[in-house]
């Protein structure tokens, strides 16, 4: 059994970044690479999420711009502010921070956002053309988990991949990438009818529900490959994944660990996807 280290392949992508973004630098910028973050509201989750990403700019020489918005904001306030930065140059990519109050209509506004910077892969445009196949921005954290699949060389032309979880965000992307990979794909949620038969058959299984060590020994086969999406907190309040890691780990061949898997690469693979947008649009 091989422990994806998350860490390492998120740090290894964001020093080429910062390489590939310091020689660009170097030869004159044209526009500035710049990553704008809409935060509506102070739901304390979101609080370090923003900042990781902000940090994360700062670390590969990338601009990143706040733009911090009252939990009384109106819908009229928030598209005022994506229309903004729609319009500025320098700003290449913005994301919505997400959940937004409840009072606000997530997918209207995050449809407001240009395509060309949707840099979290989350407008219906950019959505639509991973699902017919086309180049597009991919939702960062079903990008991350690719990111490692390919990076421990991970074979996937015609395994039979199990995805657990149908969230526009996650799940459903995730299911998308496997299948262009030629995974043969089954994609499963709270309404599947004996889940656990389901996995047992998966080479791949990707878990993405928000169920604290949900996924047990007894649900994947011998050899698996086993992703954890989820960011849970155990009976003692200690972050843990989807995945019940000690059950399980000693029947995959590869697992990843919480924290130190995926959760990492969500955050590199927005930054990469800044770049991407940068080079698109200049
Ligand atoms: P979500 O929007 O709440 O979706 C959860 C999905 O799981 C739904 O499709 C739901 O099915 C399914 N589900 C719930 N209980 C189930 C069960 N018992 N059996 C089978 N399927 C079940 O969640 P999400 O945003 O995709 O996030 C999932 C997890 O990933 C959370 O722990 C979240 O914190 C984590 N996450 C981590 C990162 C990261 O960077 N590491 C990024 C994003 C999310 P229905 O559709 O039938 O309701």
């Amino acid at each position: 059994m091989q422990i994806i280290d998350g860490k390492l392949v998120a740090a290894t992508t964001r020093a080429q970044i910062a390489q590939e973004v310091a020689a660009m630098r170097a030869g004159g910028l044209k526009r500035e690479i710049g990553l704008a973050v809409i935060f509506v509201g102070n739901n304390p989750a979101s609080e370090v999420y923003v900042r990781n990403k902000i940090k994360a700019c700062e670390e590969v020489g990338i601009k990143s711009y706040l733009c911090k918005l009252p939990e009384d904001s109106t819908f009229e306030d928030v598209a005022g502010t994506i229309e903004r930065l729609n319009q500025d140059p320098d700003v290449t990519g913005m994301i919505l921070q997400l959940p937004i109050p409840k009072h606000l209509d997530e997918n209207k506004l995050v449809d407001l956002i240009a395509p060309e910077k949707d840099v979290d892969g989350c407008t219906a445009a950019q959505k639509g053309l991973l699902w017919t196949g086309r180049d597009s921005l991919i939702a960062c954290t079903p990008f991350g988990v690719m990111k490692l699949l390919d990076f421990y060389n991970i074979p996937l032309e015609g395994k039979n991949a199990v995805v657990v979880g149908r969230s526009n965000l996650v799940g459903k992307p995730m299911a998308q990438l496997l299948l262009d990979r030629n995974c043969t794909v089954t994609l499963c949620h709270s309404r599947t009818k004996n889940l656990a038969e389901v996995t047992s058959q998966a080479d791949i299984v990707v878990v993405a529900i928000g169920k604290a060590k949900f996924l047990k020994a007894n649900m994947v086969k011998d050899g698996a490959v086993v992703i954890d999406v989820g960011m849970d907190r155990d009976e003692n309040g200690k972050l843990c994944g989807d995945v019940d890691f000690a059950d399980v780990a000693d029947k995959c061949s590869y697992i990843t660990p919480v924290p130190g898997g995926v959760g990492p690469m969500t955050v590199t693979m927005l930054i990469a996807n800044t770049l991407k947008a940068y080079k698109q649009a200049n």
